[in-house]
């Protein structure tokens, strides 16, 4: 007997007929004896429609509230498919995450799993029906409802096929894998066939959405092998696993857009030790994430200090940056939405020089302004216009032949 946890995202499960679709689909996996675990998204719209509810009311709600509200989402689906299952004569049940033995710390709207008490899965499974798990939420042990952050039925699933042993663990989502780029933008981007976690934590971090990063890093923590496949159809998908030798073969094995960011430029910073440590310490305590710090060299006593936030932050960013220069001998602070980060990302970058030129002069050719850049062992990344991202990921793919390769 095979144990796969399945998890569908939210077009799949987008409306009445696909929520049968999927039960359809379940059911196959059910009736040739396996015993199949159901993690599902909020319908495709439903989560998005419930923050604009939530801020219409009020513009800072309460994070446990929010928490309370957008559960629902998950919630719903979750019955429909368990009621789907029933009338195709399948045995289920559905479960919030709360009932699906799912503990996390209590940070609303980014918790963290904490442990995950498989008791009522595995009596469930015994009897032979199909669970179906709520994605996204949990809770924190004191009967409030927690959830995982965008994305987070990613780590639902990833998490129980841990916790559970599960024998296969496999995305369903709207697109047939992971490519090379989304292939949304880049019409020529192709299906990786595997790709190790660090690539592709790597690509999720810095804006494909195909997986959520949270996920991945769960995942290569505790040696979860995954697939991410198509919903649609039976071809099958990418493998997300451990790394082996031969990827290092190829150089580049994706390119990255992440939309959602904003560049912080703080200007005339007092130039002497501390003042960076103070800028960011200051960051760090109201929760502001930071990416790609350039400092230029101080002269007449000032320097300037540029980053990237996410763009939900920056107003947050400003705010705390403006409150410790007025204390602090002065400064100036402006915010640059406009921008775009897009990164090429290869475990094979390690051993290979010239990325970097490559990046560059294909950006070059293109018209393509440069305004940051940073660096690691397996990626390159570089803030531009945000009107240019798209026209960028397109250039920046064919520069590294990804559609042939
Ligand atoms: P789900 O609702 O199933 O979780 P998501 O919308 O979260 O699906 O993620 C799937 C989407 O991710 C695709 O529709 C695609 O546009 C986008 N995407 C971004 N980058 C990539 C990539 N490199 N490979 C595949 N899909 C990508
Ligand atoms: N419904 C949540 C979201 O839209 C979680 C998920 O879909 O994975 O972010
Ligand atoms: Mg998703």
């Amino acid at each position: 007997m095979t144990r796969i946890v399945q998890k569908y995202g939210g077009t799949s499960v987008g409306d009445i007929d696909r929520i049968k679709r999927v039960a359809a689909r379940v059911r196959e996996g059910h009736d040739a004896g396996n015993e199949i675990v159901v993690v599902v998204s909020a319908r495709s719209g439903v989560t998005n429609e419930l923050i604009g509810r939530a801020l219409a009311i009020n513009p800072v709600p309460e994070d446990r509230e929010m928490d309370m509200l957008l559960a629902v989402g998950e919630q719903e689906t979750i019955a429909l498919m368990a009621m789907a299952l029933h009338a195709l004569g399948v045995p289920a049940v559905s479960r919030t995450g709360s009932q699906a033995g799912i503990v996390t710390d209590p940070a609303h709207t980014r918790a963290r799993i904490v442990k995950i008490d498989t008791q009522r899965i595995e009596d469930s499974l015994k009897k032979g029906e199909v669970v179906i798990v709520a994605g996204f939420q949990g809770t924190d042990g004191q009967e409030n409802i927690t959830t995982f952050g965008r994305g987070g039925s990613d780590l639902t699933a990833v998490a129980l096929a841990a916790a559970l042993k599960a024998d296969l663990c496999q995305i369903f989502t709207d697109v047939e894998g992971v490519y090379t780029a989304d292939p949304r933008v880049v019409a020529d981007a192709r299906k990786i066939s595997e790709i190790s976690y660090d690539e592709m934590l790597e690509l999720a971090s810095l804006g494909s959405k195909v997986m959520q990063a949270r996920s991945v890093e769960f995942a290569k923590k505790f040696g979860v092998m995954f697939e991410v496949r198509s919903s649609f159809n039976q071809k099958p998908g990418t493998i997300v696993k451990k790394e082996v030798k031969s990827m290092e073969d190829v150089v580049v094995r994706g390119v990255a857009v992440d939309k959602d960011q904003a560049k912080v430029m703080v200007s005339q910073v007092v130039d002497k030790p501390g003042s960076a440590a103070r800028i960011f310490q200051a960051l760090g305590d109201a929760g502001v994430s930071v990416d790609m710090i350039v400092q230029n060299v101080g002269r007449n006593g000032v320097a300037n200090l540029t980053f990237t936030v996410p763009r939900n932050d920056s107003l947050r960013a400003e705010r705390t940056v403006k409150d410790l220069l007025d204390d602090d001998g002065g400064g100036e602070v402006e915010i640059f939405d406009s921008i775009a980060k897009l990164s090429v990302v290869g475990i094979g970058m390690r051993s290979h020089s010239g990325v970097a030129a490559i990046l560059f002069s294909a950006l070059a050719n293109a018209g393509v302004n440069i305004q940051l850049i940073s660096t690691s062992e397996i990626k390159i990344s570089v803030v531009i216009d945000l009107d240019a991202a798209e026209i960028a990921a397109r250039t920046v793919h064919s520069a590294f032949n990804l559609a042939g390769a």
